[in-house]
């Protein structure tokens, strides 16, 4: 793996597929044991996690259903703290237990935002599942529940992962060059 440049910024290689792929796999049978009589419903946080998503729900094998929602809120390589709207709740999550899929856990704003909007609806149960999390970034009290890979508190792209737009495709996570 060898560095690569986005819009005007470079990033070097950071953590394998390899690494990533087993880390999901690891978190698939923790989220097994705990959900697979429950048929939960997994709600993909897109752009970001659809990579992860992906990967993550090939390997679960009971039975669970999916949906797919957006929020924004993050400009650039800084997150701005401003959650604007959640878009593309379709199903009813009342009396079921629910998993929320997300690429990166960052602050915390946009998953606390989440949840706070998902409880009125009344879900059984909320958990969170993360591709990444970065535990010296993350100010809220709500558990990660399933955290495939903590990672320092730099600014990372590929596997789903953006800078501006840029990145989702690659197959492996980079990091922003210092
Ligand atoms: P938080 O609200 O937890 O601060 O940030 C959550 C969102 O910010 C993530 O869902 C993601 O879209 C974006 N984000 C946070 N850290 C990174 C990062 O290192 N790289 C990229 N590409 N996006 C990030
Ligand atoms: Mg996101």
């Amino acid at each position: 793996m060898s560095e690569i440049k986005l819009h005007d910024k470079v990033f070097e290689p950071y953590i394998t597929k390899e690494r990533i792929q087993a880390s999901i796999e690891a978190l698939a049978q923790k989220i097994t044991e705990d959900y697979k009589d429950k048929k939960p419903l997994f709600i993909v946080v897109l752009n970001g996690a659809f990579m992860f998503a992906s990967d993550l729900l090939k390997v679960l094998k009971f039975d669970l259903e999916v949906c797919f929602i957006k929020v924004s809120s993050y400009h650039g390589t800084r997150s701005t703290g401003e959650v604007t709207e959640i878009i593309g709740l379709s199903k009813n999550i009342e009396n079921r237990p629910i998993i929320i899929v997300e690429d990166i856990i960052d602050t915390g704003n946009t998953i606390e935002t989440l949840v706070n909007t998902l409880k009125p609806k009344a879900p059984s149960s909320i958990k969170i599942a993360s591709m990444l999390l970065k535990p010296e970034a993350y100010k809220k009290d709500i558990t990660i529940d399933y955290a495939a890979l903590e990672i320092e508190n730099k600014f990372v792209v590929g596997y789903g992962l953006d800078y501006d737009e840029l990145g989702r495709n690659i197959n492996a996570l980079y990091k922003l060059k210092a």
